[in-house]
């Protein structure tokens, strides 16, 4: 089974597995994309809500990576599906990749190439520079301000 996210519907995405998305994706969606979602639901597209557990360590996972300011709710909702319904992931989004693959959520992209591995973010001190691999809100050195960055 596949998660699509609306940039599947989107770029019209099609695959011979079976699909599922959330309630939130179609809200996303305008026009053709939309139609796309009506029809795909009308085929047997499951529609799919997770449970407030799952959301919760998803958001976990996402503080973890670093990649928690970066999720919508929608984001973390269908990266929840699909760790419930031990589905692909689909999508281009590269926060989403990320915190699925820390939860073994297998993932699939769209347009892009996918990541190989997962990225864990540093957070670099913008006082004295030291780089430190877990999220605060001060260098605990300097206590100067941290700054996301790509290892
Ligand atoms: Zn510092």
């Amino acid at each position: 089974m596949e998660v699509l996210d609306a940039s599947a519907f989107i770029h019209d995405y099609t695959t011979d597995e079976p699909t599922a998305t959330i309630p939130l994706v179609r809200e996303e969606l305008e026009d053709e994309a939309g139609y796309r979602f009506d029809a795909l639901e009308g085929a047997g597209m499951r529609v799919h809500i997770p449970d407030a557990e799952t959301i919760e360590r998803v958001e976990r996972a996402a503080r973890d990576t670093g990649d928690d300011g970066k999720l919508s709710r929608t984001d973390v909702r269908l990266v929840g599906a699909a760790f419930e319904l031990d589905a692909t992931l689909v999508t281009d989004d590269y926060a989403m990749q990320n915190v699925a693959e820390t939860l073994d959520v297998d993932v699939d992209v769209i347009a892009r190439a996918g990541i190989d591995e997962r990225r864990d973010w540093q957070f670099q001190c913008q006082g004295c520079g030291r780089t430190f691999d877990d999220q605060r809100d001060r260098c605990r050195v300097c206590g100067s301000d941290l700054e996301r960055k790509r290892p």
